[in-house]
């Protein structure tokens, strides 16, 4: 069933290829690519094959595999609240496996992983790198940093048990040697939980959780050692001092007020709205385990949340695509742009936010995120416009990643 890791050149014939940096759909276009799997030409289709017969997607449109910069890979949805204590890490590991799968199948061939427990996220990326199991390009922060009781700490169960997760660090000094601990591990990028949260018990997501001296600790010292920093923070304040402190993109944003969103746009940070997830806690919450605070405390800001990322989208921040994969089931990502599409984008922007801005995010613009020379042949393909019908990015029909096809329902 696993397809080899190791690609052979190769080359694919698209009907159509959209250019997401322009939004222009071109015909027939060829793209040839070589043993690494980064592609070493595109263009019209009756250029030389150099000998290779194509892998014919003439009734297809072809678009660069789409990149997810927030999930949660070895998380499932129905594990939520107490259930979650359940979950032991190999098991948690076993989850990432499934997902990673999934992901993939969907079209995702490249995503950013915020937060995992005891590195299970660490030992997913490994897998799929050795070419021991199917998954995207990922790119992993381990644990995510956070204040004692706050909401990436574990806040379940009291005090006798004396638990807390392992990303907790309290003070500038604490939060250094936390950063580094968790590159130690296998982190490409640091995640920090700067506000409250919504699923966690206890605290609410507007109050602010590190101060600004600690955020600006973890960002020097994340800078320093090479590695992004993604602050989950919903609460107005606490966007505006993540941004501030110099991470390089702000998750949920659900509160931003228009100093945060102009804060955000004079220091280029990343506004990353997961504007999918409200419907489907609301609808399953309840069954899945959340507690029923996380249930009342989704009802107050999802609208909101909404709303804002309109109001910064049309303000010109940066966007890149995120969805919070995990608390709602993984391959499912797509259903996020309709949403965005709702909420004020056209398709091209949105497809945009998922191709060359979070690529631009995840410091890989020369290797993701577009269908050109030198970058990996990772490519996804669909019946139909995704520019007139947003929603068949829901049903993709053929996934290459890296030379190596991993779905095709068009050529049987
Ligand atoms: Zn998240």
């Amino acid at each position: 069933m696993l397809p080899k890791a190791q690609a052979a050149a190769g080359a694919v014939l698209c009907g159509k290829l959209l250019d997401v940096r322009t939004g222009r759909l071109l015909n027939n276009q060829l793209i040839l690519w070589d043993k690494d799997g980064l592609i070493t030409s595109t263009g019209a289709a009756n250029s030389a094959t150099s000998g290779v017969v194509p892998i014919d997607l003439s009734g297809s449109t072809c678009l660069p595999g789409l990149i997810d910069v927030h999930t949660h890979v070895t998380s499932d949805p129905q594990n939520s609240g107490y259930k979650g204590l359940g979950i032991s890490t190999p098991r948690e590991a076993v989850i990432g496996v499934k997902n990673a799968r999934l992901l993939l199948l969907a079209g995702f061939t490249s995503i950013r992983n915020v937060g995992a427990s005891h590195y299970t996220d660490v030992a997913v990326r490994d897998g799929i790198n050795a070419g021991e199991i199917p998954g995207p390009r990922l790119m992993v922060s381990g644990p995510p940093l956070t204040i004692t009781g706050g909401h990436c700490d574990e806040n379940l169960l009291p005090s006798e048990f004396n638990y807390k997760a392992e990303g907790v660090a309290d003070g500038p000094w604490a939060v250094r040697q936390k950063v580094r601990e968790v590159i130690k591990f296998g982190a490409d990028v640091i995640k920090t939980c700067a506000s409250g949260g919504v699923l966690s018990k206890g605290g609410h997501p507007g109050v602010e959780q590190y101060t600004l001296e600690e955020m600006q600790a973890i960002v020097s010292e994340a800078h320093r050692l090479g590695r992004k920093v993604a602050a989950h923070a919903h609460g107005a304040e606490s966007i505006k001092d993540a941004i501030r402190a110099g991470v390089d993109s702000v998750e949920h944003c659900s509160f931003i007020d228009d100093e945060g969103i102009r804060l955000a746009k004079e220091r280029g940070t990343y506004l990353v709205f997961d504007i999918y997830n409200d419907d489907y806690i609301l609808s399953q919450g309840e069954k899945n385990g959340v507690l029923p605070e996380s249930l009342e405390k989704e009802r107050q800001l999802g609208r909101l949340q909404r709303e804002n990322f309109r109001k910064a989208f049309q303000a010109g921040a940066r966007m890149a695509f995120g969805t919070d994969a995990g608390v709602y089931p993984h391959g499912d990502n797509a259903k996020q742009f309709a949403k965005m599409i709702e909420w004020g984008m056209k398709p091209i922007d949105a497809i945009q936010s998922a191709t060359i801005n979070a690529a631009d995010l995840l410091g890989l613009s020369d290797k993701v995120g577009v269908l050109e020379k030198g970058h990996y042949a990772d490519i996804v393909a669909v019946r139909g416009n995704p520019l007139d019908d947003i929603t068949i990015l829901e049903h993709v029909s053929f996934v290459m990643k890296g030379g190596t096809v991993y779905r095709n329902d068009i050529a049987r």
